[in-house]
This record gives structure tokens, sequence and C-alpha cells, in this order.
């Protein structure tokens, strides 16, 4: 093996972030790849914007390289339908202004963007830049989802900004499942987080989950808590 006694200048930073790429132009994709596979990022790729949602929802990246001009679903509609459950860093590429205006205007939530033709290196600077940020951002005490709200501040939940009544118990297991969306928790993982220092027993999870359920339903929003057959819970939007 080459460079089998790396000095400090040359060890590679081995941060395991995982980095989605969705570009249709190979070449770009794979230069893209290259450079962050070299700084210690691991690498996922998607040549069409629909494959490039399923990749984030399958893959749950820590950042997503995101061009706009795709065959089938573009950049824009991809960013568009992420954001309605996930804060996820996204950064776009594009080879047009008219792109930028649209983002801009759009407020659709992208966290930076470059402008076709890049240097690889300048896009991985970025990379890190918007992922420094992120990790330093303020712990986050409000959470969205599709027309839920989630305010662990206030203590309060709304649908459609129309206030919700939950108990403690429902409070904390809804907090658990909108902290990760589309995450299928255990019971074993929601007792620990909503029922600690109790023996709870599963049913008695399914018990509240159930309660919590009726009270989403009422608000119209029931379906959002699905149950995963075999595995436990979890809080997801359907767009
Ligand atoms: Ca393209």
């Amino acid at each position: 093996m080459p460079n089998a006694q790396p000095t400090s200048d040359t060890l590679p930073v081995v941060n395991g972030q995982l980095i989605l790429v969705v570009e249709d132009e190979p070449e770009i994709a794979e230069v893209l790849e290259a450079y962050l596979r070299r700084e210690g990022y691991r690498t996922e790729r998607a040549g069409d914007g629909g494959r490039g949602l399923d990749l984030f929802h399958a893959a749950r990246p820590d950042l997503m390289l995101l061009d706009i001009m795709l065959p089938g679903m573009d950049g824009l509609e991809v960013l568009r339908r992420v954001r309605t459950s996930s804060q996820t860093p996204v950064i776009m590429l594009t080879a047009r202004a008219e792109d930028i205006d649209k983002l801009l205007g759009l407020e659709l939530g992208a966290d930076d963007y470059v402008v076709k033709p890049f240097s690889p290196r300048e896009v991985v600077a970025r990379v890190k830049a918007v992922l420094r940020r992120s990790q330093h951002d303020e712990p986050r005490n409000l959470f969205r989802l599709g027309a839920l709200e989630l305010d662990t501040k206030q203590f309060l939940v709304a649908i459609s900004g129309k206030r919700l009544d939950l108990t403690p118990t429902e409070f904390r297991l809804l907090e658990c499942l909108i902290r990760d969306p589309g995450r299928a928790f255990t019971r074993a993982e929601l007792i620990e987080v909503a029922l600690p220092d109790s023996d709870a027993l599963e049913r008695v999870v399914d018990a509240h989950l159930k309660n919590l359920r009726r009270k989403l339903d009422v608000a119209g929003v029931g379906e959002m808590l699905e149950t995963v057959r075999g595995i436990g819970y979890r809080l997801w939007v359907t767009s």
C-alpha cells in the first residue's frame, strides 16, 4: 500500500459524512465524487431527480449537491419535496443565472449554490463551510413537517396553526418522531425517549400512540403517523 506512513500533512480527514451527488452529467459527478472522497467524505450518486429523491430518503446523507437541470423531476422540485420533511443542507449546482433568481426568489431553502462551470475544489470548500455552519447551529426548538408544527420551548403542537392538546408522553413521542421524519422507530426506542425510568411494556407505547393518532386524526393529519409493520412507527408526510 503506498503512503503507509502518512505524515500529519497527508492524513486524510476521515469524517465519513455522506454526500449525495445528484447530477446527470457523469463527468461532473465523477470529478465531484473523487474530490469529496479525497477529503474523507463518503458519496452516493443519482443521475436524475426521482432517483435522487429516493436515494435522499434511503441513504439519509449529511448534505446533498443538487443539479437544477435534471432529466425528469428538476432540482428545484427535488429541493421543494426534500424541504417538506428535512432540513438537511443542500447546495444547488446551476448553469444559469435565471436559476439563481428563481432559487433566491422562491425561498426554497437551499443552503448555498455554485454556478457552472465550477472548480471541484470550490465545491468541496462550500460543502465544508455549509456542514460546519449546520453543525454549529443552535439546538433547534421548532420542528415542522407538513401542516404539523412542534415547539419544544413552548411545549406547543399545532396543525395548520391550530393548537393541539397532547399529554406530556404524547408530546415526547411526537417530538422524537418529528426530529427524524421518515425514520421508523422501534417501540423500544420510543419507550426510552418518551417513558424513561419506567418498565413500560411495548403495548403501553402502542396505547399512547393510538391516542396520539386519534388526536391527529381529528385534526385531519392522522395518516402522518404510520405503523411500520414488524418495526414500529414513523412520522411522514405524503406529497
Ligand atoms: Ca444537468
